[in-house]
């Protein structure tokens, strides 16, 4: 059994810890952060809750005194110190914002030499050997101490790049990305009226690249932040040798992780998609059939990102590869079964058919 533990509970925290929980060969020691949410309270209703801090190396005792304080202020008794959750664990899914990760390798993973870590794409791609992606380069990070899992328009485009990849000869990828302007939970981020471009090319493709190197040269992305929480969507052109538009549509297919969708009345939206779904996480990437269009040697398509979920299968899928386990398709469909990702493709194909 692996012992785990998520450190940072925030939007991906919370999702690892509650998909950690539903594997057969994985147990959730506990969650830790630098501050009580009503989140940590719920939280603790079935799991230990233990403290982080911002800075270590100093005053510790003192600081993690100070912390307790407040937890229990806030109703939480606290299991002890991240550094004895780390005492127990085998591996630290790393869940913080962009830039801490670092800092925790450096100042408390550090300090037990057996433990492994998995860190987030806020991350630089330099924290980890591996930038990781099941089905391009499980084998890789087998046995890997410390593994990257990449944001989530990252994962959007390997999936979908890699499932083209297998059946057509690429020659160039232009993707726009519309981005999402917050997560739901963020009542303070934006924007709330207006539309922010990133500069062109973005940094989007260099992360992609990290972990498919087949993609080198080929790949330019752009994009633009709006007024949306629900998904990001992606707008893609390929050029290159392709078979045929049905054999894409079955390479897309052939991977649970992705679903493609049609309807009666042209491509579902954003928030019907996600009604359709109980209004609960998507782990899938969604391609929209109606907008996959086949033009000689280009390929043009539309697809959707939920960005507070497809990280999750891989985060999990991540874990099994840093602590030993060899086996990639067994690994991925563990995780797969666990997570119901059968159970949503057909309920969302039967809601929206293919033509
Ligand atoms: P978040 O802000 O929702 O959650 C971060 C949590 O970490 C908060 O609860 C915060 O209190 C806690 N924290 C802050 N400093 C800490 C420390 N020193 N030790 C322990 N806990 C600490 O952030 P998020 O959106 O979950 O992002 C986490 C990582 O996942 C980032 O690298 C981000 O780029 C990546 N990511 C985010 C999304 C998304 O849609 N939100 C998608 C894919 C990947």
């Amino acid at each position: 059994m692996f012992k785990i533990g998520v450190n940072g509970f925030g939007t991906i925290g919370k999702r690892v810890a509650s998909a950690v929980q539903k594997q057969k060969d994985m147990k959730l020691l506990g969650i830790s952060d630098i501050s009580p949410s009503w989140e940590s309270r719920y939280a603790a209703m079935n799991v230990p809750v233990y403290m982080s801090l911002k800075e270590y190396g100093k005053d510790e005792v003192e600081q993690f005194e100070k912390v307790k304080k407040t937890f229990i202020d806030a109703g939480i008794e606290p299991a002890g110190a991240v550094t004895d959750l780390i005492d127990e664990a085998n591996l630290i899914v790393d869940a913080t914002p962009e830039g801490i990760g670092r800092k925790n390798k450096e100042e408390i993973y550090s300090r037990k030499k057996s433990l492994h870590a998995i860190f987030q794409g806020g991350e630089k791609a330099s924290i980890a050997k591996v930038t990781f992606n099941a089905n391009i380069n499980y084998k890789d990070a087998v046995g890997e101490q410390f593994i990257r899992v990449p944001s989530c328009n990252t994962t959007g485009m390997l999936r979908y790049l890699n499932s083209i990849q297998e059946v057509s000869d690429v020659k160039d990828v232009i993707i726009n990305l519309i981005r999402r302007g917050a997560d739901p939970a963020e009542p303070n981020s934006g924007p709330i009226n207006d539309y922010v471009p990133t500069e062109i090319p973005s940094h989007h493709a260099d992360d992609v690249i990290v972990a498919d190197k087949r993609l080198e040269g080929k790949l330019i992305t752009y994009g633009v932040k709006v007024p949306v929480t629900l998904m990001h969507m992606h707008n893609v052109v390929v050029t290159g040798d392709f078979p045929s538009r049905d054999k894409i549509l079955d390479a897309f297919d052939d991977n649970l992780r992705i679903i493609v969708l049609g309807g009666e009345n042209g491509a579902p939206t954003a928030a019907e998609i996600i009604d359709a779904n109980d209004r609960r996480d998507l782990y899938q990437i969604i391609i929209l059939e109606k907008t996959v269009h086949l033009h000689g040697n280009i390929l043009l398509f539309s697809a959707y990102v939920h960005q507070e979920a497809d990280v999750i299968p891989e985060n999990i899928d991540a874990i099994r590869a840093s602590l030993g386990f060899e086996d990639s398709y067994d690994s991925i469909i563990k995780t797969n079964e666990s997570l119901g990702l059968k159970e949503t493709k057909k309920r969302l194909e039967e809601l929206f058919p293919v033509s």
